[in-house]
């Protein structure tokens, strides 16, 4: 089946969906980080990035917030990268958890064999494999380099969020430690798990994360710089992490709902990958149970209904002015 959507339908679309739930209450923003706590909880931005390099966005799109877990799949790109699809798979693995990010039960059940890189385990063990390894700035150069790379634009240290993170992160210190004593983690502990914390404390905006989302659903080829980030063939490697654990234990719903394979972060943002058609992210504060934001979701998801878009549904759609 042929299927032609314009690039006014998609405008219609995501105005459609920003004027629906920007007056959304429902959620409430993650307060077990103080500084997520205290953001605007009315913030609403959403982008959408063509595989053409084509952004259509409206709200807060430019708004830098933390980037938080959407940052797991950025790190997991780059031991792609470093190492290719077989290491991560025996290193880390490539399974869904079915609990919550932050789960400590979930590396004692697991504790002999990999989970994911897109949990707070597999994600700090990820950041222990980034190379040069045992050389903490090197790391974090490869690691901002690769979301540079990725977004065509450079993130931003929200300092204060780093400060706020690193100063409550105890669960995460017990991951880290749990994950040393399994011989689970390729590097210092301590400063796999700074790493960690910094990436989650960069600024993003909702147009950066869709150019990067795209870049993915372009087999690593970033539309709007148009360098090649990625080898092609890693490509569905990673939409596949992204569609087996990206909304944690509310992953099933979502791709049943929704049709996209998506990746979401305790700061609003979540970021949205449809293979050779688009990436779409979008922001807004407050989250739901799981850690993913409510309005985002609801954006993201009217959007793909609308448009009659799912990345299960055997067709072939193109997109035209
Ligand atoms: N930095 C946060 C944490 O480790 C990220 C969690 C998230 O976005 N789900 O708790």
């Amino acid at each position: 089946m042929d299927k032609t959507i314009t690039v006014a339908q998609i405008k219609e679309a995501v105005q459609e969906a920003y004027d629906l739930y920007k007056n959304n209450t429902e959620g409430k923003n993650a307060d077990y980080i103080p500084y997520l706590a205290n953001i605007d909880k009315n913030l609403f931005g959403i982008s959408v990035c063509l595989t053409d390099g084509k952004i259509i966005q409206l709200g807060d799109s430019e708004y830098q917030f933390g980037i938080e877990s959407v940052s797991k799949v950025h790190t997991a790109i780059l031991v792609l990268r470093q190492y290719g699809a077989e290491q991560l798979l025996q290193k880390i693995g490539a399974d869904a958890t079915g609990l919550p990010f932050n789960s400590i039960f979930a590396i004692l059940l697991e504790n002999d064999h990999p989970s994911t890189p897109l949990v707070n385990a597999g994600a700090i063990v990820a950041d222990s494999m980034v190379k040069p390894l045992g050389d903490s700035d090197g790391k974090w150069k490869a690691i901002v380099d690769n979301i540079t790379d990725l977004c065509g634009s450079a993130p931003h240290l929200i300092d204060e969020l780093y400060k706020s993170e690193s100063d409550t992160n105890f669960n995460n210190r017990s991951i880290a430690w749990l994950l040393k004593n399994y011989n689970r983690i390729y590097d210092d502990p301590t400063m796999s798990l700074d790493l960690y914390t910094r990436q989650c404390s960069l600024g993003i905006t909702a147009a950066q994360l869709s150019i990067c989302a795209a870049t993915i659903a372009s087999n690593g080829v970033n539309p709007v710089t148009k360098k090649q980030v990625f080898d092609a063939k890693l490509a569905p490697n990673i939409v596949s992490l992204i569609a087996t654990v990206g909304f944690y234990e509310h992953t099933g719903d979502w791709l049943y709902t929704s049709g996209i394979p998506a990746k979401t972060g305790v700061g609003g943002g979540v970021m949205g990958v449809l293979p050779g058609l688009f990436g779409i992210a979008a922001f807004a504060p407050p989250i739901d149970d799981a850690g993913n934001s409510v309005k985002a979701q609801l954006a993201i998801k009217y959007i793909m209904n609308k448009l009659e878009l799912n990345v299960f549904r055997s067709e072939r759609v193109t997109i035209t002015e």
